[in-house]
């Protein structure tokens, strides 16, 4: 069987498809007005300074990167619970990434870990707000400061995640959005970075095209080795279209979150995400399977698959990947990180999912686990 329900998808609705097509009768098709509106608005609705746009999140973590001015012999710390690009973006910059074992009740990078592994040569500390919530940006902030790290955040699940009475954006020197369809709000393919510091916008700017400063007349200048990541104005004005509706699509991620929390009470199978539903922006919704039902995760994930329901599992950690592993990393280096990638299975969570299309994804997940973990857990 197909699968008929995804574990993330867009949601588009005729407002985007109006803005888009009234920007491809402008004067402007790549980076022009529509953008600058767009950077705008974001930088406002996260209560940052300045949001520079690009043209998708691993170019945003890697204009990041440069703009921190990560070059080779430095090293930066993340974890391994994460898209592979975070580390990626950092290694086209010349640096090392050293992964830091995770918090295995939240997914996130163990900030107290972190000290332990700093050198001379840690430069950045780049936390992942795995699944929407964020990651201890306070802890991450005190240490920075005391150590003198920039603090990159990949808020790439987190883009309308609360953090107290701030949003997600306006927490750490540089913060990196994506806006592939499964995120919080889309662009096609996009990203953005948000800072309050200007000197970090002007690299972040001048990076994203070209290097090239701009003079009178034709006089222009390559300051930098910078390339061409810039996002269009099509893609901006779905953006803006999109943004208007964030707080909507959080509201609803939330609330199918709720619902998850609700039917799962009492499965003594696994276990639901823990902290509060009201801070994640709940990009996923990551079950973990308990004590030896672990072993039949593969069951689980195929039985489902084959019922149609799009599960996945995020994420593989970065370093089993066979280009980390050939730059000499190797299993055992996360024991929290690898334990927790064993357990983990994303069910589908995102706006345009309805109620009866969750309550299936319930059933079946009860059904599956009727049937494969029979024996494993007595009920
Ligand atoms: C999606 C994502 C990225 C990369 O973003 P793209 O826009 O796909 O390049 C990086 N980090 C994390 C955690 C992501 O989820």
């Amino acid at each position: 069987m197909s699968i008929r329900i995804p574990y993330g998808r867009q949601t588009i609705d005729d407002s985007d498809v109006h803005a888009v097509s009234e920007t491809l009768r402008s004067d402007w098709l790549t980076q022009g007005p529509k953008v600058e509106e767009f950077e705008a608005a974001l930088a406002a609705y996260c209560g940052a300074k300045h949001a520079v746009a690009f043209s998708n999140g691993t170019a945003a973590l890697h204009a990041a990167y440069f703009a921190a001015g990560l070059k080779k012999g430095d090293e930066f710390l993340t974890s391994p619970i994460t898209f592979a690009s975070t580390a990626t973006a950092g290694i086209w910059q010349g640096a090392k990434p050293v992964f830091i074992d995770i918090d295995p009740e939240t997914g996130n990078i163990d900030v107290k870990a972190c000290e332990k592994a700093m050198t001379a040569k840690t430069r950045a500390l780049v936390p992942i707000d795995y699944a929407g919530r964020p990651a201890d940006l306070a802890a991450c902030r005190k240490l920075a400061k005391t150590k003198g790290l920039v603090v990159i955040e990949d808020a790439c699940h987190a883009l309308g995640a609360d953090y107290g009475e701030k949003k997600v954006g306006s927490l750490s020197d540089m913060t990196v959005f994506s806006f592939h369809p499964v995120k919080s709000i889309t662009t096609g393919e996009g990203g953005a970075v948000l800072t309050d510091n200007l000197d970090f916008k002007n690299r972040l700017s001048e990076f994203r095209t070209h290097g090239i400063r701009r003079g009178e007349d034709w006089l222009y200048s390559v300051e930098t080795q910078g390339l061409n990541y810039r996002l269009t104005d099509l893609q901006a004005a779905l953006g803006l279209s999109q943004l208007k509706k964030l707080d909507g699509f959080i509201a609803k991620r939330r609330e199918i979150a709720r619902r998850y929390d609700e039917a799962f009470t009492g499965w003594d199978e696994l276990e639901t995400p823990s902290g509060a539903v009201e801070d994640s922006a709940w990009h996923l919704y990551v079950i973990r399977l308990r004590g030896a039902l672990a072993s039949k995760r593969r069951e689980i994930f195929q039985a489902l698959r084959r019922a149609g329901i799009g599960v996945q599992v995020h994420y593989i950690p970065v370093y089993f990947h066979p280009f980390y592993r050939n730059l000499g990393y190797s299993k055992g280096l996360c024991p929290k990180a690898e334990a927790f990638y064993a357990r983990i299975i994303s069910l589908p969570i995102y706006p345009g999912l309805t109620s009866a299309q969750q309550e299936e994804v319930v059933k079946t997940l009860r059904r599956v686990l009727n049937e494969l973990g029979a024996g494993a857990h007595a009920r």
